[in-house]
This record gives C-alpha cells, structure tokens and sequence, in this order.
C-alpha cells in the first residue's frame, strides 16, 4: 500500500460536518485504509473572489489504488458533498487534493503529485507538517531548486587527457 496525504478544505455550509464526512467517505474507498488526521484548522481564503475562511485538515491514507483512481475516487466525494466548479479558487462545499503519493512524481494536466501549492500554502503545509513532517521534509528536498550559480557552473578543466565533458566545453 501506498502511503498518501489528502488535503481536505472547506468554506460553505458547515464546514466541519463536510470535512467529517469526507473523511467517513475517504474510508468507504476500496482498498484504502485512513490513518492519521491532522487538527482542523481556520484559515482565511487565498486568492479568487472575496469569499468565508476555509476550515483545513490533511489526512494520511494508504491505499493500493493508482494515483488516477484514487483521484477520481476523490472527485465522486466532492460531488457527493455539493462540490460545483464554478468560478476559479472559488468558494467551495469540500475540495480533495492528493498532495502526495508515496514518492511519485509526476506533472500532467489533469495530476500533479507532489501538489504544486503545497509550500506556499501555510494551510496545506502546517496540517501536513503535524502528522507527517517527513513527508513536508521529501516536498522541500524534491522541490529545491539549486542555485542558478551551480547550475551554470562549468566543469574546471585542469587535467592535461581532458574528460569529454571538457572537451565539449572548450
Ligand atoms: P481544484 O479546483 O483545486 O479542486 O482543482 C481540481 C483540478 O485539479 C482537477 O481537475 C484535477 O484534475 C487537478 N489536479 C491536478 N493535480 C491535482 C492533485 N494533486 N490533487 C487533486 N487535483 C489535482
């Protein structure tokens, strides 16, 4: 089984009940078993139209599914939950991120794992950092970038049989 961490958030309605049941559903998932769940916690919305403070968690879940169907599994929650797509960053009943996947990593359209906001958002990272720092740990590692000094730095060719790397410098 895979272990993954799932940011939950909510700013309609009641926003802890739909937070409750998505995690009573997140365990009706096959071949999926939900672990650890952080604290819920009050942040005000970031971006988008003017809209309420969102309630926040991260729940641990280890699954056999594939990033894909544990995705889809995630959507049919939020519809389930009145989630409506309407306007971007807009408010929302429930929203499901998988923010990690094991150690998967992968960047299309549709699924990018590690989630790209996780760094950036305090109420992503916090929650996860609670229950899983080392999984915030492996995000930092993998989303550092080197400085731009190392990665333009050439190879310093002293030798008098130059490697072929330096050849292809010179
Ligand atoms: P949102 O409006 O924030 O719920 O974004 C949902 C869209 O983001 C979906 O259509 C997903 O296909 C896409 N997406 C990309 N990466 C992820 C991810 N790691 N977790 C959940 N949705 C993702």
């Amino acid at each position: 089984m895979t272990i993954c961490y799932i940011g939950i958030g909510s700013n309609l309605g009641d926003r802890k009940k739909r937070i409750e049941t998505a995690i009573r559903r997140m365990k009706m998932i096959a071949a999926t078993k939900v672990g650890k769940v952080s604290r819920i916690i009050e942040t005000p919305a970031q971006g988008g139209p003017a809209q309420g403070p969102f309630l926040n968690a991260v729940a641990e879940i280890r699954t056999d599914l594939t990033p894909y169907q544990l995705l889809q599994e995630l959507q049919q929650i939020e519809s389930l939950l009145g989630r409506i797509r309407t306007v971007r960053n807009g408010p929302r009943t429930i929203d499901l991120d998988i923010l990690t996947f094991g150690e998967i990593r992968m960047d299309e359209p549709a699924l990018t794992i590690p989630h790209p906001r996780i760094l950036e958002r305090a109420f992503v990272a916090v929650p996860l950092r609670e229950i899983a720092p080392q999984a915030l740990a492996m995000v930092r590692s993998k989303t550092r970038k080197r400085p731009a000094a190392v990665r333009r730095k050439k190879t310093v060719c002293r030798s008098s049989r130059p490697s072929k790397r330096c050849r292809r410098q010179a």
